[in-house]
Order: C-alpha cells, then sequence, then structure tokens
C-alpha cells in the first residue's frame, strides 16, 4: 500500500524522532529466516544524533554495516546470483564457479552467498588490499588472486571474466556473464563459471530499485527530502534513487563524491575528469585512497542509470571524510567506514545549503563498518593519516555545522 501512493506531495513539517524511537523493534522480522541469505537486507534506518540535532534537520542512515557479510554488498550478490539462476546462466550444486574482480565487499558478499547457494567463488583481488578484508575472502572459503590493482578494472583484459571463460570452456563452449549476447543452454552436469561483473551488471541496481529504496520509503512513510550516496559501481545511488523518484520526483538524489573521482564534474559539468587530474585520473582505482569504495572514472552501465537522476553533487576532501569518520565515532559511538563518512559529509553540504527546517529528512547509507578497515581504511589508522600528511581536525566537522 505504501507503493500506491505515488507522486503524492508530502508534508515535512514537525520532527519525527519520537516516532522514530519505537520503530526499529518493528524493522527485523520475528519469522524464522531461511540460512545466512534470509538475514540480508530489511536493514534498520538510524537517526543520526550528533548531526540531527546540531543541523535541526533528521539525518537518517540505512544500516547496511548489519547485513550478514558486513555491508551493503551482500544484497547485490544474492541479487545477481538468483539472476543468474533465473537466466539459466548458474545450476547449483554443479560443481559451477563465480568469478568477480573487487577490492571492495562484493567479493566478501559473494563468497559468502556463493557457498550458501551452492556455488564456489574466485575473487580476484589487488594486491593491495587491507589484510582484513583478505583474511575474510579466505575464511569464508574464497579462491583468491592477487593482481596488481590497474588490471582488476581493465575492460579489455579483465581478469575475472577471463578466468570465468577458461572454468566454463573445459565443460562447456560458451559464455558466462549476464551481459553477455550469447548464453549457453546449461545441462545440469555443466559446471559454469560465471562473470558477476557488478559494475555492468544490472541486478546490482535492481538489488537496491526492489529492495533498498522500497525499504526508505516504508521506513520514512514516505516521508523523506532527499537521498545522498556516492557511487562505486553506481549501483546504489541509481536504484535507491529511481525508486525514490518514481514515488515522489520531488526527492533530491545527491552523489557524495570523494576526492580523485571523476563523477563530480560529470554531475556539475557534463564532462568526467578528475580535479586533480595532473596526479593521475586512475586514482581511484589504485592504491593510497583514503575513501574506499566509492569514486569512479570511467562510465559503467550502473553509472549511466544513475546520471539523468542526480540533482545536485557534493565533492568531499579526503581531510572532511576522516573528520566525519571520527566525530561519529566521538559524538556517537558509531564507527562506519570511509564511505558512509563521505556520504554524511554531503548530507550535512545538502542541509546547510538547503537551508531546511527543522523535521525535513535526509536518508543516506552507512555502507559497512570501519572495522572492515582498520589496517588500510586509513580513516581508522592514525600512522597511515599521520604518513599522508592528511591532518585528523575534528573542528572540519564543526566548523561544517556551525557554518553558513
Ligand atoms: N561503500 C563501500 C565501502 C563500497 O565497497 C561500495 C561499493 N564499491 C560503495 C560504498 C558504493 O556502492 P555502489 O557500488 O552501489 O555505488
Amino acid at each position: 500500500q505504501y507503493f500506491q501512493r505515488r507522486r503524492r506531495r508530502i508534508a515535512l513539517s514537525q520532527s519525527q524522532t519520537s516516532e522514530l524511537e519505537s520503530r526499529p523493534i518493528e524493522l527485523r522480522s520475528d519469522e524464522v529466516l531461511n540460512g545466512i541469505t534470509g538475514l540480508i537486507g530489511n536493514t534498520p534506518l538510524v537517526r543520526i544524533p550528533s548531526l540531527s540535532d546540531a543541523l535541526g534537520v533528521e539525518i537518517l542512515a540505512k544500516a547496511e554495516f548489519l547485513n550478514p557479510g558486513g555491508s551493503v554488498k551482500d544484497r547485490v550478490a544474492v541479487r545477481m546470483i538468483d539472476d543468474a539462476e533465473r537466466q539459466g546462466l548458474l545450476h547449483p550444486h554443479t560443481g559451477s564457479r563465480i568469478f568477480e574482480g573487487t577490492s571492495g565487499s562484493t567479493g566478501i558478499s559473494l563468497a559468502m552467498v556463493a557457498h550458501a547457494r551452492g556455488y564456489d567463488a574466485t575473487i580476484i583481488t589487488p594486491d593491495d588490499m587491507a589484510a582484513e578484508k583478505l583474511h575474510a575472502l579466505r575464511s569464508l572459503g574464497a579462491e583468491v588472486e592477487q593482481v596488481r590493482p590497474a588490471s582488476i578494472v581493465d575492460k579489455k583484459q579483465n581478469i575475472a571474466k577471463q578466468r570465468a571463460l577458461a572454468f566454463s570452456s573445459a565443460s562447456s563452449p560458451s559464455v558466462v556473464s549476464a551481459v553477455e549476447d550469447s548464453i549457453a543452454v546449461l545441462t545440469d552436469s555443466d559446471a559454469r563459471g560465471f562473470f558477476a561483473d557488478q559494475f555492468e551488471n544490472k541486478s546490482n541496481y535492481d538489488a537496491h530499485f526492489d529492495g533498498t529504496g522500497p525499504e526508505v520509503w516504508r521506513q520514512t512513510n514516505g516521508n523523506v527530502r532527499a537521498f545522498v550516496s556516492g557511487a562505486g559501481t553506481g549501483g546504489t545511488i541509481a536504484g535507491v534513487g529511481r525508486f525514490l523518484k518514481s514515488m515522489e520526483e520531488d526527492i533530491l538524489i545527491c552523489l557524495a563524491d570523494p576526492e580523485g573521482s571523476g563523477l563530480f564534474n560529470k554531475v556539475k559539468h557534463g564532462v568526467m575528469f578528475d580535479h586533480r587530474e595532473k596526479e593521475g585520473t586512475k586514482r581511484r582505482h589504485q592504491v593510497d585512497t583514503v575513501v574506499e569504495g566509492i569514486g569512479i572514472n570511467r562510465l559503467t552501465q550502473n553509472i549511466d542509470l544513475a546520471l539523468p537522476i542526480i540533482d545536485d553533487a557534493f565533492r568531499v576532501t579526503d581531510p572532511e571524510a576522516v573528520a566525519m569518520a571520527r566525530y561519529l565515532v566521538k559524538h556517537d559511538g558509531l564507527f562506519v567506514g570511509s564511505s558512509s563518512a563521505c556520504n554524511l559529509v554531503a548530507c550535512v553540504r545538502l542541509a546547510k545549503k538547503m537551508r531546511w527546517h527543522s523535521g525535513q529528512r535526509i536518508v543516506t547509507v552507512l555502507c559497512d563498518s570501519g572495522a572492515r578497515h582498520y589496517s588500510k581504511v586509513r580513516s581508522t589508522n592514525d600512522e597511515y593519516l599521520h604518513a599522508a600528511g592528511i591532518p585528523i581536525d575534528l573542528s572540519l566537522v564543526e566548523d561544517m555545522l556551525t557554518g553558513n
């Protein structure tokens, strides 16, 4: 019934904080859920007290770190596998194997869901990936192949795709990817390699259009003024953004873009370039980034779906993301990853820019926990930050909250 209120004008007057306090209990199902994939999604929407109180605007965030694999990517992993099965690309318990190239959480989510569904997983990772992510992948039984960072995103010689093809050709000659034209007919005995391809695979977008987006709408009773998100593959902002716009076209969709990403300029000026171009536009796919998981310098199918519906973009610097990560720990006891911190910086910017009155709601995503990044997210590692010359300065957030 929520979804029948299409394009309804929403009165956004009074704060609903008190109403929020009693709600999370309803959000988790009290049915018995079937296996670990039953725990994916339906995450609580949590109010961020420090920022909301200081701004007088409600900053609400989807607690995606509560997914069983620890991040928003669980949703995408299960959807990519479900869709591949529906398309006849994968049959469970046939010795089939899922392949993906990723430095992010998608590998961990795929490794987890693969085994729950009767597959194995091979994850191709950059050789500088955070040690804890490597441990997580191996603990989940994934086979890990470490390569130079640049070769993960190289479209022409995508290693994950090559591995999937090679694996399949052992038992059957053709392909393997939901985004390929040629799809082989499978027999139950075919052991297949499936290249998940989160950047180009529309199942990524669909996971958010059919899942995260409707959850946000339901949890806010449609009372939401803006949705803010960074984009790595673009699946979250495209899927949630398009769903929310389909319900109420005036909901603003805003991009939080870290330093080194070309998306901010694409949204603002129509051209994708990194403002620090001279230092190398490929920074987002290389080592030494503070904000992990978001920011990109190339167009993908999921980014293409996002661009037309993005209303505004905010560039977030590394020191700002670091400051926000620390600020949240200090004031809210919330230890989130740097992409979540980046999202919240953009929420503050938006609230300030729009001069919204109290009770207006901005929704964003807490993609994963800071615990996933101890050794490398850098926003949690003083030594790294110090060596990189990035200040840990909470007054950056305080100024943002009090300034105009
Ligand atoms: N945060 C983190 C930590 C991620 O790993 C990712 C995915 N790369 C994102 C945010 C961005 O999500 P999306 O791919 O849907 O744009």
